[in-house]
């Protein structure tokens, strides 16, 4: 290897003998490099049993994109030979620079990965990157096959189900949070039961790993509850406290649209724009809001009733230990059944029949918080990709951005 040129791209693509740099072709007109690489030996050993065996023929020329070199896009172009096995028969040849089946070299797909996740947006990433969507998507599913083979299910102990709209809110996604290392281990489509056994095989695929599930937050949703019994039998089920303050806050909002219209009708307008104000929580309740509550619950409402019951509620969470929970808790319900508003007895009674699953978060003091997190950056990768064909692209991107997984390829140095 004489040719300087030749051995600097050798050097450059970590190349070693018998693969070399045959050829170096720049064409300035179109910013452009190509090289051309040969396998300089007649043997190579089979890629499936590794035996040395005679080079039957090469394939047809392949290219794959490789880093840009002082901004002139650089292509690799190579026959790759193919050896003919005894007992596997004829197989080509794996190449040092790229995987299998790949376009693009190993350290292109390791730089692309660092671009697209510091990226804006997808299409920011792809555009810097000189990608279609398709190759941009066909390096991000290939990152994340990578991840999740690595990846180590052995530590998760506290998990999250958490369901998200899809499509314009007339399908769901299920997610399964990793609550204590705040990734997301799978997403699959639907929320039904059998939607839910998919997500807990596939995010926690051996039986080990769902055998050390301790707990698990959720919906009061009984296909989430069927489906975790049955596969993770020792996870305690963890009522999540703000899918149950939004139960709440819908019955507060049946009872004032009921009372709104009841007083609407006397002439009355004083429920008027009061809804946000009556379902902010406490901490994000601006001063106007606080006002049109003190308002309210200076007339003898139904609705500052309704109200009243939903802030309450809060005492629950906020106690020492279970003892006084359960304490609160009877208080609290049998002041709520009592009430005489349908939408409040309805949401207590319920609760009443799930209070097992609201009584173990003083056990493992667990909520969907961390998949809320989660949730406004897949809000995000939704919004800024103008939208999701396939529910897989979809499923791919959250796992490329929420999975927080070893996505780069291995390089030999
Ligand atoms: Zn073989």
């Amino acid at each position: 290897m004489s040719n300087p040129l030749f051995s600097h791209y050798s050097l450059l693509l970590n190349l070693e003998e018998p693969w070399r740099v045959s050829a170096v072709n720049l064409q300035v007109e179109h910013s452009r490099v190509e090289i051309e690489i040969d396998y300089g030996e007649s043997k190579a050993c089979c890629p499936q049993c590794s035996k040395s065996c005679c080079i039957k023929d090469h394939s047809p020329r392949r290219q794959w994109r490789h880093l840009d070199t002082m901004n002139f896009e650089t292509i690799i172009k190579s026959r790759i030979p193919r050896t003919n096995c005894d007992d596997c028969g004829v197989k080509t040849v794996a190449v040092p620079w790229a995987d299998k089946h790949s376009r693009f070299t190993l350290m292109f797909e390791a730089f692309a990965i660092v671009v697209l996740e510091a990226a804006r947006s997808l299409d920011a990433g792809r555009k810097l990157l000189g990608l279609s969507w398709g190759s941009a998507n066909t390096i991000i599913k290939r990152a994340v096959d990578r991840g999740l083979a690595l990846r180590d299910h052995t530590e998760v102990s506290r998990v999250g189900i958490d369901e998200k709209s899809f499509l314009k809110g007339h399908s769901y996604i299920t997610l399964l949070n990793d609550l204590d290392q705040g990734r997301v281990l799978e997403v699959v489509p639907e929320r039904t039961e059998v939607a839910c056994r998919d997500l807990l095989i596939k995010g926690l695929p051996t039986d080990w790993s769902r055998f050390k599930v301790e707990a698990v937050a959720m919906d009061m949703w009984p296909a989430f509850r069927n489906a975790t019994e049955d596969l993770l039998e020792n996870a305690d089920i963890v009522y999540d406290r703000y899918h149950i303050s939004a139960y709440l806050g819908e019955a507060v909002d049946l009872v004032r649209r009921a009372e709104h219209k009841t007083l609407l009708a006397q002439g009355d307008s004083s429920l008027t724009g009061t809804r946000y104000s009556l379902l902010r929580s406490q901490p994000t309740r601006t001063e106007k809001h606080q006002n049109i509550l003190d308002r309210l619950c200076g007339r003898n409402l139904k609705t500052s009733r309704a109200w009243a019951l939903k802030e309450s509620f809060q005492e629950f969470w906020n106690a020492r230990n279970g003892a006084f929970a359960e304490g609160i808790f009877r208080n609290w319900y049998g002041w709520a059944v009592r009430c005489q508003l349908k939408p409040m007895v309805k949401v207590a009674k319920m609760l009443k029949r799930h209070l097992g699953g609201l009584m173990n978060y003083f056990k493992h003091r667990i909520t969907n918080a961390v998949s809320e997190g989660l949730n406004s950056k897949i809000q995000s990768i939704k919004a800024s990709a103008r939208g999701f064909r396939s529910f897989e692209n979809y499923r791919y991107r959250i796992l490329f951005c929420c999975g927080k997984l070893a996505l780069s390829p291995k390089i030999a140095h």
